[in-house]
């Protein structure tokens, strides 16, 4: 059994209902939730003039393989019809892999640990909620540290 962490965020349509649609998809489809953090609101992040997103974070137990969990989770995004016309721009739904197991994964369509994890409040607030004291396989510091040094200065609030 494979334990994963995941990124769900909304910044357009009824993204409330589109967080929990994800959710009961993921759990239809992929594996049990064991943990769900509070959902958050961030304002948009590369592009400030758009809706603000909300994120949660979702643990969940899997039998998939990493790659074959990436390709369910992107017919989820495509189900709830998600945009991506412009970089960063606005999407309906995005759900992104951040820890694997304690893997280190490095494929052309599939970094874990995601990249960006360390560089984002809004990953690192709903992972600390549920998983302070994770170690990174790859920075070796727990997700508390990691939010404790981020310099990023986007505030992210309990929703709602
Ligand atoms: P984004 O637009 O940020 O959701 O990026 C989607 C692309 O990122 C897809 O083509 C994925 O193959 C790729 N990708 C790489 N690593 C990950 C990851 N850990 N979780 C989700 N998508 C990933």
């Amino acid at each position: 059994m494979n334990k994963v962490y995941l990124l769900l965020g909304s910044n357009a349509g009824n993204r409330e209902v589109l967080l929990q649609e994800a959710a009961n998809q993921i759990a239809d489809n992929c594996g049990k939730i064991v943990v769900e953090s509070s959902t958050y609101q961030t304002a948009a992040w590369g592009m400030e003039n758009q809706e603000a997103f909300l994120n949660k974070v979702l643990q969940i137990n899997t039998q998939l393989q990493a790659e074959i969990l990436l390709k369910n989770l992107q017919t989820i995004e495509n189900n709830l019809g998600r945009q991506r016309e412009v970089l960063w721009g606005p999407r309906t739904l995005d759900i992104d892999i951040l820890f694997f197991n304690h893997e280190v994964i490095s494929l052309p369509d599939l970094k874990v640990p995601h990249p960006f994890l360390q560089k984002r409040r809004f990953t690192l607030v709903p992972m600390a909620e549920i998983a302070p004291a994770m170690v990174h396989p790859v920075l070796h510091k727990t997700i508390a540290e990691l939010l404790e040094e981020c310099t990023d200065t986007l505030e992210v609030a309990k929703w709602p």
